[in-house]
């Protein structure tokens, strides 16, 4: 379905950007990588999938080095089709201990980083009159927790960004959306479970149960492998009038 397009997905090294690059892949497009640690395996996972692959290791909270992965994209393959917003991190404190320069790279790296690739990307989308846009908020784009107001400030400022972006280009063949997980067993989570296993001198099994316990009815993590699903249908023709829509895949979370 996406042979000859190209997907750039942010924060693609690990965990859920990595699951829906593959997901894209396995539908033919080519895929620009990004993020840290390991870009090697990432890189060589996507490439047994037959597809090219481009890796860029831009800071997400730097903004010429975001122009400097759009260029280098563009460069590559031609220009992006399908843009994938996925780069994050958390941080859990109360917001009088909550550290500013922790406040400031959640909301440039879960936030700013969309303005910057979604308005450098949509030029080249619009000549197409063919785009997809797909943030990656969460469930807590649409609910609080406490511990966590810049990453919820963050992620209700995505959600409120996909809506503005899916207004100024409904009028085209370019789609804005964002897609709400909820529990993810990736490394941004096992830490906040590992940090709980140890707050409360629990095992890792106990403080993985009460984590889904608290929020998520389903009591079954989200899986990469679901989110890569949605993706992928986001991306079809079945999805051209789907526009500004946060949706939910949270095991009910937000159903609360
Ligand atoms: P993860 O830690 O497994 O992956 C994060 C990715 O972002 C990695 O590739 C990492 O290298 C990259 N990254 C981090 N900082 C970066 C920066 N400054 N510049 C470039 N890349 C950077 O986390 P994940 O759980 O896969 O999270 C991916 C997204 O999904 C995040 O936006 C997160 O908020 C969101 N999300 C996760 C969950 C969950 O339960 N895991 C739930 C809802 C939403």
């Amino acid at each position: 379905m996406l042979k000859g397009k190209t997907a750039l997905v942010t924060g693609s090294t690990s965990g859920i950007g990595l699951g829906i690059a593959k997901a894209l892949a396995a539908q033919g497009a080519n895929i620009v990588v990004n993020g840290f640690g390991d870009a090697e395996a990432p890189q060589a996972e996507l490439r047994a999938l037959g597809v090219q692959v481009h890796y860029h290791g831009a800071d997400m909270s730097k903004p010429a080095e975001i122009e400097d992965m759009m260029k280098s994209a563009a460069d590559k393959f031609g220009r992006v089709d399908v843009l994938v917003n996925n780069a994050g991190i958390q941080h859990v404190a109360n917001i009088e201990d909550f550290p500013p320069q922790r406040w400031d790279a959640i909301i440039a790296i879960n936030l700013t980083s969309a303005f910057h690739t979604t308005r450098l990307a949509l030029p080249a989308m619009r000549q197409a009159n063919w785009g997809r846009v797909i943030n990656i908020a969460s469930a807590h784009g649409l609910v609080a927790s406490a511990g966590k107001s810049a990453y919820v400030a963050a992620k209700h400022g995505i959600v409120g960004m996909t809506k503005s972006v899916a207004l100024e280009t409904a009028t085209t063949g370019v789609t804005c959306n964002a897609i709400c997980p909820g529990w993810v067993l990736t490394p941004l989570v096992q830490k906040q479970i590992d940090d709980r296993s140890a707050r409360e001198d629990i095992s890792v099994e106990q403080a993985q149960k009460e984590l889904l316990g608290e929020k998520q009815p389903s009591l079954q993590f989200t899986t990469v492998e679901q989110l890569g699903g949605l993706a992928v249908f986001l991306c079809s023709a079945a999805a051209d009038q789907v526009r500004g829509v946060a949706w939910q895949v949270d095991g009910g979370w937000t159903a609360q």
